[in-house]
């Protein structure tokens, strides 16, 4: 049984609180380790390490934050096989999928490492005669980070490397569920030259959360978990004057136009809706079946299915694992009777199976609903497990009118070899991730990541330009260096160029 800390000005501590939860091997349904959780009192001593390192890593220049990023991508590198072991452990996604988990945060990371070009301000020199103007782009102090289960390396490194390249000092409070993978990302920065308390992991739950949204010392907090607490977040958080960012659920739809390709887009689907599981937020959970095209893409989509190997993460032929507890895979489970008791027709159904060796293990199989009805709670609802709708639709009009009432608005894709339906589907979707025959549309670290409606609260997309805006302020300098020649007092406002 291992003891998960938290990791506080450049030390693993275990605080000043007895309670602590229970973190499971969802393969084996077996507890494996304790989590150490956050007092108020851990929360500020956090606060108050990060504070006290913030003004020297502000003054630090960009040139020497970003060599800390290098080597740490490097070490990242070394360790991207370690760190997915340690995510399969703990979350139960497949392996080699947790690795590109890890490969997507690298890539922030990368991103980080040109923080000196990205944050070049802008200068107008000559604005009017002797006056230059320019404006720069200041770090906040310290800002927090709240992540949910299901990329527990991804989502933190959507925040810290631009976060902390960009000259703030961070404190990442993990999900309980799978907290072991925050440690290792800690000691690597560690490695990397980071000073001491510049990143922080303060374990814990709702206690270690409210110490934070309510902290004045804290002056943003980037957040990504469910809606309702995004919503809880964004509210609290910007009520106390902090900036938010809070990134919530989804339940993303994918449009299939008669003339897609009906192998690619069952191949695409399959590893989009039950990928993982079924546990991302970019996972495609409805399928929006255009016309003629809904038969023939359900009968191949159950031939499909009857094939998908699940099984524990580790094991190299596995297509999916195990859900990541009891408690989720029981309301997933709950989703696919509800389904049913409503009428929609359960094609496949997955709630039967048996991995061998691993009877305890929280495992639920695909399930494949057909004629599924907007009003079903399981087309309003996010599943978040391996339950994929199919709704059909007579037609493109439709198919934009369903997605576009949806509550959620996180990504979409649509799957045709039409062009203008594709560029009409793109122009009018409101949703803020679109994939043109791309099933999962996440965009690159170079670009931003969030969706619309209640998919984010805030104004700012995650990591790219977007967080870099998200972890700065704006100064703009209006300077002029006098000549000798003295005007004197001016009341009026100048209007000669
Ligand atoms: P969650 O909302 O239960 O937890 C997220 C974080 O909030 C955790 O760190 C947790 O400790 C904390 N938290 C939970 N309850 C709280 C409360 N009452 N008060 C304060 N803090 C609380 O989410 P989860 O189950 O860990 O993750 C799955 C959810 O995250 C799904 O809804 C999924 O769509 C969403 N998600 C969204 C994105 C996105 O980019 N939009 C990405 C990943 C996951």
């Amino acid at each position: 049984m291992y003891q998960v800390e938290h990791f506080i000005a450049g030390h693993h501590t275990s605080g000043t609180s007895p309670r602590t939860s229970d973190i499971f091997n969802p393969a084996l349904g077996k507890v494996a380790g304790k989590l150490h959780l956050a007092s108020e009192a851990d929360v500020n001593t956090a606060v108050a390490a990060a504070q006290a390192a913030w003004p020297e890593w502000a003054d630090a220049s960009p040139l020497r934050r970003a060599r800390v990023m290098f080597k740490f991508k490097e070490l990242l590198e070394a360790n991207q096989q370690k760190m997915a072991e340690i995510i399969t452990s703990e979350h139960g996604k497949v392996v080699s999928d947790a690795f590109g988990e890890v490969q997507r945060g690298l890539e922030v990371v990368e991103f980080a490492c040109g923080i000196p070009q990205v944050l070049k301000g802008e200068y107008t020199e000559q604005v009017a005669r002797g006056v230059d103007s320019y404006s720069m782009r200041q770090p906040l102090g310290v800002v927090a980070g709240i992540t949910p289960f299901n990329f527990p390396a991804m989502v933190p490194m959507w925040m810290f490397p631009v976060a902390i390249a960009c000259g703030n000092t961070f404190i990442l409070k993990p999900s309980e569920r799978d907290p072991s993978a925050s440690l290792l990302i800690a000691d690597l920065l560690k490695q990397a030259g980071l000073p001491d308390g510049v990143f922080n992991v303060l374990q814990g739950d709702k206690l270690a959360v409210d110490g934070l949204i309510h902290h004045p010392d804290v002056k943003a907090i980037s957040f990504v978990g469910s809606t309702p607490i995004a919503k809880y977040i964004y509210q609290t958080g910007a009520s106390h004057g902090k900036r938010v960012q809070a990134l919530g659920g989804a339940k993303n739809h994918m449009v299939v136009m008669p003339d897609a390709d009906l192998d690619q887009t069952v191949d695409a689907l399959m590893g989009a809706a039950y990928g993982s599981a079924g546990e991302r937020c970019m996972a495609i959970s409805v399928t929006v079946a255009v016309g003629k095209v809904a038969d023939p893409l359900v009968a191949k989509l159950k031939e499909r299915l009857s094939t998908l190997k699940v099984a524990p993460g580790t094991d190299p032929a596995a297509e999916m694992g195990p859900l990541v507890t009891l408690a989720h895979r029981d309301k997933v489970k709950g989703y696919v009777d509800q389904g049913e008791k409503e009428g929609a027709a359960l094609v496949v159904d997955g709630r039967g199976i048996q991995v061998a060796g691993h009877e305890d293990g929280f495992f639920l199989g695909g399930c494949l609903f057909d004629h599924v009805k907007p009003e079903m709670t399981i087309y309003q609802e996010e599943l978040f497990g391996p339950v994929l709708c199919v709704v059909r639709v007579p037609d493109f009009e439709s198919a934009v009118n369903l997605v576009n009432a949806h509550a959620y608005g996180n990504g979409t894709a649509v799957f045709t070899r039409d062009g203008d339906a594709a560029r009409e589907f793109v122009r009018r979707i409101e949703v803020g991730m679109v994939g043109v025959n791309v099933p999962i549309p996440v965009p690159m670290a170079f670009h931003s990541f969030g969706g619309w409606k209640d998919s984010l609260f805030g104004d700012h997309h995650m990591h790219g330009p977007e967080g870099v805006r998200f972890y700065t302020r704006l100064k703009t300098v209006t300077s002029r260096w006098p000549t000798g020649i003295r005007a004197g007092a001016q009341f009026s406002m100048p209007t000669l160029e």
